[in-house]
């Protein structure tokens, strides 16, 4: 049953799944017939093939710069430094923000890479300085892990030319992230945001 223990040790990589639920997952993948399946892996294989992350500001999108940058009408001298596209996906949701992002990923740059390199610092400074913003807001999650992001980013934050920099005021309980907060918390937490730099 090697293939059935490498497909289960492959969904224990997954958000919220832990060995019983990858278990369970792999016994009910086992129940299903052919033509699913073959769908499913499709899917996944083409999951990347058609998608970029954006140039200018790390989204993922079928177009690059993505719509939210190409986009005219948005505010362009606003920044909303956020960890991912699920954040971005909350705010753009709540319709209470219409600047511009740029996202970090994971717990920082792009797709897989965990610490803040170099090279995501880098892509960050010259976004905003390409951008000549007036307010770069911080929208990084207040969890432990963010709050290093946090101090991470200010020291990279006073070295462009950003006139403001803010950070959201969430009066979300530790732990709390910008993807599960609702509209009405994203909208005190916007509106109270509070001059950092
Ligand atoms: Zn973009």
């Amino acid at each position: 049953m090697e293939s059935l223990d490498k497909l289960i040790a492959s969904l224990k990589k997954f958000p919220n799944v832990g060995v019983k639920s990858a278990r369970k997952i792999a016994y009910y993948l086992l129940r299903q017939n052919n033509d699913y399946l073959a769908e499913l892996g499709s899917l996944i294989t083409d999951l990347k093939k058609d998608l970029f992350i954006c140039s200018e500001c790390g989204n993922i999108s079928d177009k690059d710069p993505c719509p939210i940058c190409s986009d005219p009408l948005r505010d362009r001298k606003t920044l909303c430094i956020i960890e991912d596209v699920e954040a971005l996906s909350s705010l753009e949701q709540s319709g209470l923000y219409n600047g511009l992002y740029h996202i970090l990923g994971g717990k920082i740059s792009p797709i897989d890479k965990s610490d803040f390199t170099e090279e995501a610092a880098e892509f960050l400074k010259k976004h905003i300085d390409d951008l000549e913003a007036e307010e770069v807001i911080i929208a990084t999650s207040p969890k432990v892990e963010g709050d290093m992001t946090y101090y991470t980013l200010l020291d990279t934050l006073r070295d462009t030319k950003a006139q403001k920099v803010t950070r959201l005021a969430f009066g979300l309980p530790v732990g709390g992230a910008v993807e599960m907060a609702d509209k009405m918390t994203l909208h005190a937490a916007l509106e109270a945001r509070r001059q950092v730099l």
